[in-house]
């Protein structure tokens, strides 16, 4: 049976683009008419304000699934897009976090809970808070990919440094089907020393694993998540929603290629 690519969106450094990523990406995959689903797991809740989803609005979320109190597929909800779907974290006060945080230290819990949704999808895209543990040890056991995204900048590099050793012991312990699936700089500003400095540092380490896309500083990606919007809702014409829906296409296609190379190599098998 086909199941959903999935695809955890992380690294341990704050602010470099990581839900404006989430949102955007899957937003614009539900452009393409693919069936998507955006999971938040950051305590935070930065996906369901990026969404227009207020508290009052939420009917629940990771944290009752993981609590045993609702199944995943009672936790869904839908969006403004007929392809887009999100389950929020819903976590509402600091006993809350707490206690999902003592949760989430079981790591195979979204994976598990997840399972009975993932036919319906063509894509979960997660969301994950800045810290490599807990929720985000949870979205990488589960993920088929992890996909990065980069600020340019001296921290970010490390944090890219600190992730890639964090990945490996993922691949040790928890998932060994993780893949990278590439690296995306985010607020891209072209001609400045420190993007200059980022590039060559990229080129020289992480060549193979780059993104064609680039997503540069767009304001209007930060005025869409105040309105409550995804960027391609709020001004498609915008640099930033261009870029994004630019990144969907290209993984659509990647995807796309690497199904089609797959299938000789199973008739292979089949006739062998
Ligand atoms: P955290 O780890 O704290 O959750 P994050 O990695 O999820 O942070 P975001 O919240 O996506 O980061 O982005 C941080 C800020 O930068 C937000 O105000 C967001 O609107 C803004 N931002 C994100 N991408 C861009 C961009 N391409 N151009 C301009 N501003 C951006
Ligand atoms: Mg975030």
């Amino acid at each position: 049976m086909k199941t959903a690519k999935t695809i955890a969106i992380a690294i341990p450094k704050g602010g470099v683009g990581k839900t404006t990523t989430a949102v955007n990406l899957a937003a614009s995959l539900a452009v393409f008419e693919k069936r998507t689903l955006l999971i938040d797991t950051d305590p935070f809740g930065a996906c369901s304000l990026s969404l227009g989803y207020t508290k009052e609005k939420t009917k629940g979320g990771l944290y009752e699934v993981f609590n045993f109190v609702y199944a995943m597929n009672q936790v869904i909800h839908r969006t403004e897009l007929a392809f887009l779907d999100f389950i929020p974290t819903n976590v509402r006060t600091d006993v809350q976090e707490e206690r999902l945080a003592r949760l989430s230290e079981n790591r195979t819990m979204l994976k598990n809970t997840l399972r009975a949704v993932l036919p319906h999808y063509d894509y979960i895209i997660i969301d994950t808070p800045p810290v490599l543990r807990g929720m985000t040890t949870n979205a990488l056991t589960c993920a088929d990919s992890v996909l990065i995204p980069l600020k340019p900048g001296h921290f970010s590099l490390e944090a890219l440094d600190k992730l890639f050793k964090f990945l490996e012991w993922v691949h040790e312990a928890a998932n060994r089907n993780l893949v990278v699936e590439g690296i995306l700089q985010t607020m891209y500003e072209p001609k400045t020393k420190v993007t200059e400095i980022t590039d060559r540092e990229l080129q020289l380490r992480f060549r193979k694993h780059q993104f064609r896309t680039i997503i540069p500083k767009n304001t209007s990606l930060t005025e869409a998540s105040f309105y409550g919007r995804p960027s391609v809702l709020f001004n498609a014409q915008s640099k930033g929603s261009l870029a994004y829906l630019a990144l969907a296409e290209e993984l659509i296609q990647k995807h796309q290629a690497q199904a089609q190379a797959e299938i000789p190599q199973d008739i292979q098998e089949k006739t062998a």
